[in-house]
């Protein structure tokens, strides 16, 4: 396969998902912080597959797990138990506040996030979701209900009783009250104009405890203890989605700990399984029964499978023992550092953000327009995988007022060595494009 146009004519029998459509050549090996192609490319990847390598590419213990895995049942029925499955719920609980103490499990972030909503509807007997601006929590019907407009465009109606509140982005103030730094107004004028429009039938507030896929927002200080009392004045519950951002890639192993606020229900994917289908939805032992007592769940997918929890507790132990946590918290910083002392070089760089290795370069027209520069960040995308490192877009490739952001996210296990390569490619991308 040629290293040759940017777009998928080598796979006419796949559909496309994404507007670039696919990238060129095959990728056939991964290991570590790369990913090869069949002709030997080799491919720093700083998306960290789709946020699920977080201890990198192939790490040999997860390869070992899943060869003794193998060995176990592959598949259960949902009320059977395994040991693995046991364990791990017993491993995240260990981890989690003594409110977090039951988990299901499933294959993907919208399967958790659904559940979640299923639960809190279930348990308020309410039906109204608040959920955050610019935010991601998937394709099914009440996980893309909460996911931003811009994923929904030509779908129809979501589910209704949805209701969004203005993303903390201080870069770009959604109500055009903070310019730099940012406070908790936003949230209030949020739930106002939520409490005008709910028919007093609140069941949860849904969020990214950092948003991720909306353009690496980060809420200032305080924010989410605010966003714990409007829902507790309420009656709503309070469901984070850590897909993205737990197990130590913002520099604790999840995000709430930073803010100091506990959620009614967690969900965790991708970095869970590291790439195999495994997702959570934990919550506390009382919401359990209630729900248990008055509704109905029931999947096919993996809530009792050996395999997919064996690699999880691997992934959990490695990520203890290799301090990834702490390394995160380190190595962003590095990388936030370089990315900074380009933005000295690059006019184009409005902002850098984000919190240990989840990091956002928001890509403006000029500084103090902070127009967009919406055409610059695919093609940086684009130049930089030609220059051998995999990043991706966050924000603007689905709304605008976003922003156009930048997303760059290495796996917690990369060295400085592959962290200044990545900054020398990102540099001459920038210089070639913008020079
Ligand atoms: N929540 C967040 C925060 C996500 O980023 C994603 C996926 N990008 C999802 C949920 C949905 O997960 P999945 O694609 O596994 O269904």
């Amino acid at each position: 396969v040629p290293f040759g146009p940017w777009s998928g004519d080598v796979a006419d029998h796949l559909i496309r998902y994404t507007r670039g459509g696919f990238l060129p050549g095959m990728i056939t090996r991964a290991e570590g912080s790369f990913v090869h192609d069949a002709d030997g490319r080799a491919i720093l990847d700083f998306a960290s597959g789709q946020m699920c390598a977080t201890i990198g590419h192939n790490h040999p213990a997860v390869v070992q797990a899943m060869r003794d895995a193998a060995g176990e049942p592959l598949h259960l029925y949902s009320n059977m138990l395994s040991p693995a499955v046991v364990e791990l719920a017993v491993e995240l609980a260990g981890m989690l506040p003594p409110t977090l103490q039951k988990a299901m499990f499933l294959s993907t972030g919208s399967e958790s996030n659904e559940a979640a909503i299923r639960i809190a509807k279930l348990h308020t007997g309410g039906f109204e979701i608040i959920a955050m601006g610019h935010s991601w929590h998937g394709m099914t019907a009440a996980s893309n209900a909460s996911t931003y407009s811009g994923a929904r465009k030509g779908y129809g109606p979501a589910m209704p009783g949805t209701m969004a509140l203005p993303p903390p982005n201080g870069y770009r103030c959604p109500i055009r009250h903070c310019a730099g730094t940012c406070d908790t107004t936003c949230l209030d004028v949020g739930f106002e104009m939520a409490d005008m429009q709910s028919v007093g039938a609140f069941a949860a507030v849904i969020c990214e405890p950092v948003l991720a896929a909306g353009g690496i927002v980060v809420p200032p200080e305080g924010y989410m203890r605010r966003l714990r009392e409007h829902c507790d004045r309420r009656g709503l519950l309070l469901i984070f989605d850590e897909a993205q951002t737990a197990f130590g890639r913002l520099g604790s192993r999840f995000v709430f700990e930073q803010q100091d606020v506990v959620p009614d229900i967690l969900t965790l994917s991708k970095s869970l399984g590291g790439g195999l289908p495994l997702a959570a939805t934990i919550t506390s032992a009382a919401i359990e029964a209630d729900v248990h007592a008055k509704g109905f769940h029931f999947y096919t997918s993996h809530i009792s499978d050996p395999f997919p929890a064996r690699v999880a507790l691997t992934i959990l132990k490695l990520i203890e023992a290799e301090r990834l946590v702490d390394k995160a918290k380190a190595d962003g910083a590095y990388f936030m550092d370089g990315l900074r002392a380009l933005q000295q070089r690059y006019e184009t760089i409005g902002d850098v953000r984000g919190l240990g290795l989840l990091v956002g370069v928001e890509l403006v027209e000029d500084r103090a327009s902070k127009k967009p520069a919406t055409a610059l960040a695919p093609a940086l995308v684009r130049r930089c995988y030609e220059l051998g490192l995999q990043t991706t877009q966050s924000g603007a490739a689905r709304d605008p007022a976003s922003g156009a952001v930048w997303k760059l996210a290495p796996p917690l296990t990369v060295t400085r060595a592959e962290l200044d390569q990545g900054l020398e490619i990102i540099d001459r991308a920038l210089g070639e494009l913008t020079g």
